[in-house]
């Protein structure tokens, strides 16, 4: 029987990863490449702050893995990864129910030579008392759509009342990427609902809070980055707090560390991230505080040489002769499935694992459809700041680089001249 690579997380990282190795060994027979994961679509998560304001249609942009899967090689499994036995070289996969309960598929197991996690990470409130009930985490599709709806609801409830001078107040925790890019992606949505002609709010009257714990808006970033998007910020009109940490959320608003009570209606928690919480002990392999794998540079886990973790869900060390690990962005988990898998590959073939260092190509932050500024990284010109329409162009560039990842590039090219037939077609925000 062949090796059998199941690789458990259809991300970002993963998702490329089965296809390349579905393109290289799994088509020559070398290799089983397997893939789960616990949907049966797969979006590129950056892009759900686009889907939670509205300004993307996610069912346009999702890919399924049946498909992918049967084009390049491989073979996709649906379930969720729920037990690990290390031993007998086997993952445990969760019952799958469908949307009335019943059971679709059964709990079940799966047996592995090399095992790859790529599971990512979900949103980490940090415990706040009220954060879990009343704001909306931006993790998955469903609740990025479920945002969008209660925020066109409410205009449509304005609309049908008729209530002219109606306000809507959003409260966003966290001005790093996703919230900065919300904030700004829902001015835009304001604008766009009320030309058409959902205009019992008017767009000044789309209150939004962008709440920051640190010092600095994007603090993850260069300081001479976060001035302009601070900035810019403010001149779309929103309000932006830092050195405000949030210490309570309730149905009305958000309470801050410094005694202010921000009223919001709509809330949404933007601040960190941790792994699955099913890593923390999985079967005795080694995980850090936020639960994340903690592996070597050739990303296999500490404890198990056949075991590899890579992305959001696992701490590599940056490389650079500090405690810090690998940033948990789409960029490394891009880079780390390109390394492995020509890794996987080279030890089928009896040599030695590469090892890993994060290259950072720098940080694009998209003020909607217009402007993005942000730094590039090389290793001749340094890091150059970027801004307007140029960053935009290579912001958009990230996405097309997954796409032709996963597609290649004459279907990426295709996909989009699609795209921009589809815009001139569609209304420019989903108004369903
Ligand atoms: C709103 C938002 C905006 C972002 N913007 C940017 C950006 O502009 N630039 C950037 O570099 N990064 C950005 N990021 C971060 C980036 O999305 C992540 O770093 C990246 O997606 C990590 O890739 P991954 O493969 O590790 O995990 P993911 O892409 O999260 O994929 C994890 C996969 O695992 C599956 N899964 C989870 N648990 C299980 C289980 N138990 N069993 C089976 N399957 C499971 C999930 O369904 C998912 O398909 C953003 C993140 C968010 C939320």
């Amino acid at each position: 029987m062949s090796h059998r690579i199941v690789i458990v997380g259809g991300g970002a990282g993963g998702l490329e990863l089965a296809t390349r190795l579905g393109r290289t060994l799994g088509k020559k027979g070398k290799a089983q490449i397997t893939l789960v994961d616990a949907n049966l679509t797969h979006i590129w998560k950056p892009l759900l702050h686009e889907v939670a304001a509205g300004s993307l249609n996610s069912h346009e942009d999702e890919l399924n893995y049946v498909a992918q899967a049967k084009w390049n090689h491989f073979e996709f499994q649906l379930g969720r990864l729920s037990g690990l036995d290390r031993a007998g070289k086997r993952i445990q996969l969760a019952a799958t129910h469908d949307e009335e309960g019943r059971e679709l598929l059964p709990a079940r197991t799966l047996d592995y030579d090399t095992l790859v996690l790529a599971v990512g990470s979900t949103t980490n409130d940090f415990g706040t008392a009220g954060a879990a009930q009343h704001c909306i985490f931006l993790d998955t599709r469903e609740q990025a759509e479920r945002f969008h709806r209660q925020l066109l609801n409410h205009y449509l409830r304005a609309h049908a009342n008729r209530q002219d001078d109606d306000q809507i107040s959003v409260a966003i925790v966290g001005a790093g990427a996703t919230g900065v890019e919300l904030s700004a992606e829902l001015h835009h949505a304001a604008h766009e609902l009320a030309a058409y002609g959902l205009n019992s709010i008017q767009p000044q009257n789309m209150r939004i809070t962008l709440i920051e714990a640190g010092p600095r808006v994007l603090p993850a970033l260069p300081e001479r980055i976060s001035q302009p998007v601070h900035r810019t910020l403010e001149k779309l009109g929103v309000r932006v707090l830092i050195g405000a940490p949030v210490s309570e959320v309730s149905a009305e608003g958000l309470k801050t560390a410094n005694g202010e009570f921000i009223p919001a209606s709509l809330k949404v928690w933007a601040a960190g991230i941790r792994a699955p919480s099913l890593l923390k002990d999985l079967d005795g392999l080694e995980s850090n505080r936020i639960n994340q794998l903690v592996v070597r540079p050739t990303l296999q886990t500490t404890r198990d040489d056949s075991i590899f973790a890579f992305g959001d869900c696992a701490a590599c060390p940056l490389g650079d002769g500090s405690e810090r690990s690998v940033p948990p962005r789409a960029q490394a988990a891009h880079q780390q499935a390109s390394l492995l898998a020509k890794g996987l590959v080279a030890r089928l073939e009896g040599k030695a694992l590469p090892a890993y260092r994060y290259t950072d190509y720098g940080s694009l932050i998209s003020l909607s459809r217009f402007s993005a500024v942000g730094n590039l990284m090389g290793n001749l010109m340094g890091s150059v700041k970027l801004e307007g329409w140029l960053a935009r162009m290579f912001y958009i560039s990230l996405y097309r680089m997954h796409q032709m990842a996963l597609y290649g590039v004459t279907r990426t090219a295709l996909m989009m001249l699609g795209d921009r037939i589809g815009r001139s077609t569609e209304p420019r925000l989903k108004l369903h």
